[in-house]
């Protein structure tokens, strides 16, 4: 994986009360060996509600896991009701925020250009985005995935240099979730996925030069379970996972990371 550390993401979506959130962050953290943790970045996305009690527990017990948000506002602050901003999560020492999962762009109707400007406030204010692309089953038949996929993460990376795409410590992080497979059930094959993952990196190589493109980590997600890990993550141009409903079982997303590590 030319030195890129595996990334393993639980989207915990619309789950946990904050109490039941320390009760599960520890149990994955406590259930893994310190050398995994090392090995493996495990990234845990609760709900907004859940984020300070990850915090205080995370760095209260010097845990070696990362967290962030499943959302946020484009916009800095205003007069947005039930919106969080950029800065209210940076303030929550959140390193990661999901932008541009299918679940906002369906439910929500959130397009390529909510979703470029969103993209543009978590590097304002210092968030990885895991930036969301993927296709729906009708473009998949059509034989467009590639195209499509192609097309949403030019959109969302809009007026980036290279440096802030491929930042120290990895300013960016890509998933490919093809629409069909979240929540479903149905694993894309390992070959599918590394194709348009494989065509992901390829694209960035070509917008931003070749180490650009080898220092972003890409990811898969949909129906990601232990059991299909180690398929998924043999692609080559794979470097993790995104997770939704495996990470609300602590010991299936622990054995999840290990697999990973
Ligand atoms: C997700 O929500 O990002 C996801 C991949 O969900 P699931 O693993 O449940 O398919």
């Amino acid at each position: 994986r030319e030195g890129r550390r595996p990334l393993i993401a639980g989207n915990w979506k619309m789950h946990m009360t904050h109490l039941e959130a320390i009760g599960l962050v520890q149990k994955v953290v406590f259930s893994l060996k310190e050398e995994e943790l090392e090995a493996a970045e495990v990234v845990v996305l609760p709900p907004f509600t859940a984020l300070r009690s990850v915090q205080t527990l995370v760095a209260g017990d010097k845990l070696d896991i990362g967290y962030g948000a499943q959302d946020l506002s484009a916009q800095d602050s205003g007069a947005y009701t039930g919106e969080v901003s950029g800065a209210m999560l940076s303030a929550l020492a959140c390193g990661y925020v999901t932008v541009g999962h299918s679940e906002r762009r369906a439910l929500h109707a959130e397009d390529d250009a909510v979703v470029a400007a969103k993209v543009q406030a978590a590097v304002r204010h210092g968030l990885v985005p895991i930036l969301c692309v993927g296709e729906g089953l009708d473009v998949r038949r059509a034989g467009e995935h590639v195209a499509h996929c192609t097309r949403q993460l030019d959109a969302a990376l809009e007026g980036f240099t290279a440096e802030q795409v491929a930042a120290p410590g990895g300013a960016f992080v890509i998933a490919y979730e093809p629409v069909w497979a979240i929540g479903t059930g149905e694993v894309a094959t390992p070959e599918d996925a590394q194709e348009v993952c494989g065509a992901l990196r390829a694209r960035l190589a070509e917008r931003f030069g070749g180490e650009t493109g080898l220092g972003v980590r890409i990811l898969y997600g949909g129906s990601v379970k232990a059991a299909n890990t180690a398929g998924i993550l043999a692609g080559a141009d794979i470097d993790g996972a995104l997770v939704g409903g495996a990470s609300l079982d602590a010991d299936e997303f622990a054995q999840i990371c290990r697999i990973a590590a």
